[in-house]
Formats: structure tokens, sequence, C-alpha cells
């Protein structure tokens, strides 16, 4: 590639770093070059047909909600129409016991259930006042506001460490309501300890401490209290039509469309720094290419110890950057094309739970997670680790599989990739398929190995041979802690997008959280940062939404 000149340059076309690709070429009105050691883009937005031909995996995001996309849906019409579509479940979460195969507990999903009054029968069946404490969660979320504050701090650039963000300000005014549910102490609690002050079935405790363990809360972390919201948000749970590559699709047609260029099997070794500013980008062939602004979409380890160099950023940042924890969030990410559609035990007594997004595979112990999560930090494995089934059929999403079949997503937590060797994991993935299978046989005794049709067995070894920013298997990159979120994220100094010290050099990924996930929040969020600086285009602003 010779002699190429860009307005900018992007480091690697994963899923955020793409978003801000699409608005600076589009919004920005500035000519950009994505550069992607793969041979395509997308990152993490990822699906595959390699279970058994016709049936198509997530090989890595696959739980989702429309609203993860909702400035992409405001501001590209054609988002939609390019493969930005989803579908949604009746139940968006459930879980059934070891104890009690046949007994489940079902939340619906927000579209089936739009008062929660449906959700919250199920709870009563454990406790009456943790129907009424569920529908207060409900009530604050959907129907009092803290739903569009939520939006507003995810799709916001966070306030100075000093300044409260638009979440705190909602909190600290409903925390002075003599009904309020929330106060200032539960907020600093962790989720067991907050869940045993709020809720007192241990069935709703442990189905909730089962779902933010996969997520971004730790269950023994302090911070917790508002934490109790995640059946509200998984109310709203949605998959991608078709696979979420479905997205990565819609947002590079966008951008070329736009006239944006990128540059698959090319990557960046170094970002070229010059009088304290970035200029450009060298590929590891040795090719240079300048650019008035670089936008880094690769973890902060990466960025400070290859791309640029420690010894452009002061000591603070260095130290900061290499705290930053990755061995907690390792997931085993099985697909499975199966001859049959689950049908699970509990289902006699509730037949929606066979349409469930997750049936959550648990033990009635609300610590169960938080004991899991301690063996894995040690780099033990846990005995019997918890699963968690999430299927397709043609009544969910009939693009997903062949006629009559489907395919199963099935997931445990494990160690990092570090902790084993190649051939240890080899041996590692077959026993774990097989005890995936087992378990839910347990729970939908239709299911056996015989059902089987293939697998993609997906785990810390995959992601971190074919991911540079998750070296250690982790699915978020970074561990997102309380402490690095929102205005700490991923350090305080980088949290506006900005990389200190480094003039015209951005940063974004998923080491940007106000919440980790597969969401476009960290993408937009850095574009708004750079049309602050540049004096660009805010379509917020035109179109006048808060976010
Ligand atoms: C198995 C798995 C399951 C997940 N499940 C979910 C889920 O269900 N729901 C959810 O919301 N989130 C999920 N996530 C999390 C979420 O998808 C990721 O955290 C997020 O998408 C990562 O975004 P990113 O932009 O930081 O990195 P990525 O999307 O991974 O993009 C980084 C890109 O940079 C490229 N790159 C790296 N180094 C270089 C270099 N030096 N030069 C050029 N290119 C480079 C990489 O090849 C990659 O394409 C999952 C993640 C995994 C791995």
């Amino acid at each position: 590639m010779a002699d190429k000149t860009f307005d900018v340059v992007v480091v690697g076309g994963g899923s955020k770093a793409l978003v801000t690709a699409l608005y600076l070429q589009s919004y920005g009105g500035m000519k950009v070059g994505v550069f992607e050691r793969l041979h395509e883009l997308g990152g993490s937005w990822c699906s595959l047909e390699r279970l058994a031909p016709g049936f198509i995996g997530d090989s890595h995001s696959s739980t989702m909600s429309d609203w993860y996309f909702l400035p992409l849906l405001y501001d590209f019409p054609k988002f939609e129409e390019y493969g930005g579509r989803f579908f949604g479940y009746k139940v968006g979460l459930s879980e059934t016991f070891h104890e009690d195969p046949e007994d489940s507990l079902l939340i619906y999903s927000y579209f089936d259930d739009p008062t929660g009054e449906k959700s919250a029968k199920e709870i009563a069946r454990f406790s009456e006042r943790d129907a009424e404490m569920f529908l207060k969660f409900d009530d604050l979320h959907f129907r009092e506001g803290r739903r569009e504050v939520y939006l507003e701090t995810i799709f916001n650039l966070p306030p100075s460490v000093d300044q409260p963000d638009p979440q705190e300000i909602f909190f600290r005014e409903y925390m002075k309501r003599p009904d309020a549910i929330l106060d200032p102490q539960l907020m600093t609690m962790s989720m067991i300890d907050s869940g045993r002050a709020l809720f007192e079935s241990v069935e709703y405790r442990v189905l909730m401490t089962s779902v933010i363990a996969r997520m971004d809360i730790s269950p023994m972390k302090p911070l917790g209290g508002g934490g109790w919201f995640i059946a509200q948000g998984r109310r709203e749970n949605n998959r991608v039509v078709g696979g979420t590559h479905n997205i990565a699709h819609a947002v590079i047609r966008l951008f070329v469309e736009h006239g944006g260029e990128f540059f698959s099997r090319s990557e960046v070794d170094k970002i070229i720094i010059e009088g304290g500013a970035a200029k450009g980008i060298r590929l590891v062939d040795g090719t240079e290419i300048r650019s008035k602004i670089v936008v880094s979409g690769q973890d902060p380890h990466q960025l400070v110890n290859r791309l640029v160099g420690k010894e452009h950023f002061d000591r603070k940042t260095v130290m900061r950057v290499g705290a930053l924890d990755r061995d907690e969030n390792m997931i085993n990410w099985y697909t499975f094309a199966l001859a049959e559609t689950p049908h699970y035990k509990a289902a006699a007594r509730n037949p929606d739970v066979d349409i469930a997004q997750f049936v959550h595979l648990v033990v009635k112990d609300d610590a169960q997670m938080a004991k899991e999560a301690c063996l894995r930090y040690a780099g033990i494995e846990p005995p019997n680790p918890q699963c968690r089934f999430c299927p397709t059929n043609a009544e969910i999403d009939p693009t997903r599989q062949p006629e009559g079949k489907a395919t199963l997503l099935c997931e445990t937590l494990t160690i990092p990739r570090q902790k084993r060797s190649d051939r240890e994991w080899m041996k590692f993935k077959m026993d774990t398929a097989k005890y995936m299978i087992d378990e839910l046989h347990v729970a939908a005794p239709n299911i056996t190995w015989d059902s089987v049709v293939g697998v993609d067995t997906s785990g810390p070894y995959d992601i971190a041979e074919r991911h540079l920013n998750m070296p250690t298997g982790n699915q978020l990159v970074i561990d997102p802690n309380p402490a690095n979120k929102g205005k700490f994220a991923p350090i305080p100094e980088w949290a506006q997008h900005r990389i200190k010290g480094i003039k015209n050099l951005y940063g974004t990924g998923s080491a940007w959280p106000s919440f980790a996930s597969a969401y476009c929040g960290q993408g937009y969020k850095c574009y708004k940062a750079i049309a602050e600086d540049f004096e660009l285009r805010k379509p917020w602003e035109e179109k006048n939404r808060p976010w």
C-alpha cells in the first residue's frame, strides 16, 4: 500500500471502532481508513456457519437489545434495512433447579408483559413481598424515568470525576423520596449483600446473581445496589436476526457507502507520535499511513505497551493501565446444532420455559456464583459450574437453522487462556461440550449427545488466539469493575476518550464501558469527543435528543 493519507486512521475494525469510523466518515465529513488485523472486520460482532451446514452461531456477542444501537437506528435510516434487525423472546430470563428440575422461575419480556404483572405473579410463587419489590423496580425503570436516564448515561461522554453523571443525579433525587426502595447504603453494597437486604426468596436472588456474574457486575464487588435493575434490563433483551454479524455488515456497508475505506489483514504495529501528537500508523509490514487523527480501538494494555510505547506516557498512567485486571470474565461459549428443540421438565408447570431466551440451571444458593468466581480467580476450574442455555428454533428466529432443527448457545464461566496449555484446552473443550449436554439433559431429558448435529466450542483459547485485544480470553477486554467504569473508564484521565498527553489520539473499545458489552456506545461517545474538538456535525444536537 503506497503513500496513503487520511484525515483519520482507525486501529482495528472492531465493534466500537467501526461506529466511530462511520460517524467520522458520514457526519464528520472526514476521510477515514480502518486497518484491521484479521481477514474481515467486525471484531466481536461475529457469527459463523461452522456448527454444521445451515446452522448459524454467534461466535462472540449474541445477546443484546435493540437499545444497544439506538444512535445508529436514529442517525442511519438504512441501518435496519442493511441488517440491524432484532427479534425478542416472550420470556427474557428463567431458571430451573438442580434440586427440582420440574420447577422454574420465569421473568417475562417487556414486549409480552409491559406492566411486569405476569412476571410478578411468577415471583410471588416464592415470595409475595419480592413480587411487590420487583414491581417497584419495574415502575422506577420503565415508568418513572430510570430507563431514560440510563440511556443518557451510557450514550453521553461522562462528566469529570468530581461531577455526578445523570444516573447519580437521578438516584440522589430519588433516594429523597419517603417511599424509595434504594438508599445510599444499599448502593455501596455488593449484589449478594444488597440482594439479601432487598429480596427474601433465594430463588429470585439466585437468578439475578447468575445473570450479573456473566455480565459486568461481580456479585462480590461493592456498588451492586443499582445492579438490581438487571431484571428490567433483561426484560428488553433481543438477539440479531440471522446472527450478530449482520450488525457488522450493516455498519461496514454504511461506512463504505459514505466513502470510507478499510484494509483487512493489515495489522498495526505502531502509532506514529511526533512532537507529542499522533501523526498516523505503521503496519507490521513497515508501511506508514499518515493522518491528522488516530483512533485506537484496542485494549489499554496494547495501546500503552505496544502501539504507542510506555515512554510517551507518565508513570501514573502506565501504572494504572498495568493495574487493569483481565482474568475474571472468561466464558465457554459453545453453540450446538441440535436435531430438536430442548423441552424442559419445568414446561409441565409453565410451558413458556421452552421459549425462554435464557434458562439457567442453578442450585439454590445465592453465593454459588461467588464461590465459583473465587475458585476461578485462583486459577482453579470450579467443579460442576452452573450452565445457562439460550436456544433458537423456527418459532424464535427461522434464519439461524434448517427447518425443524434448533441452535443452542450454552455458556459456563472458566479460567483464563494462559492457565492451560494448547493440548489441555483441546481436551477441556471436548469434556465441556459433553458436560453441557449432560447438564441440559437433567433439565430437558429429550436432549442427549445423540441430538447433537455439530458444535462450535469457542472459549478463552479461541478468543485469545483470534483477538490481540483479548489475550487472556476476557470477553469484555478488561474486567469492568465499578472503579473503571463511566467517568473512571478505563482510567480517569482517558474517560472522555482523549488519550491524555498525546494530541489527536483517541481511544475506544470495550475497556471504555458505561456498561460493558457489545453495545455501540463507546464508539458513539468517542465520535462525540472528536466532534467537540474539531467542531464536527452533532446529530444529537440537530435532532434535539438527550443522548
Ligand atoms: C465469546 C464472546 C461472547 C460475548 N457475548 C456477548 C453477548 O452476548 N452480549 C454482549 O453484549 N457482549 C458480548 N460479548 C462482549 C462484546 O462483544 C465485546 O466486549 C465487545 O464487542 C468488544 O469490542 P471492542 O471494540 O473492544 O473489540 P472487538 O470488537 O474485539 O474489536 C477489536 C478489533 O481490533 C482488531 N485488532 C486487534 N489488534 C489489532 C492491531 N494491532 N491492528 C489491527 N487490528 C487489530 C481485532 O482483530 C478486532 O477485530 C462477548 C464477547 C465474546 C468474546
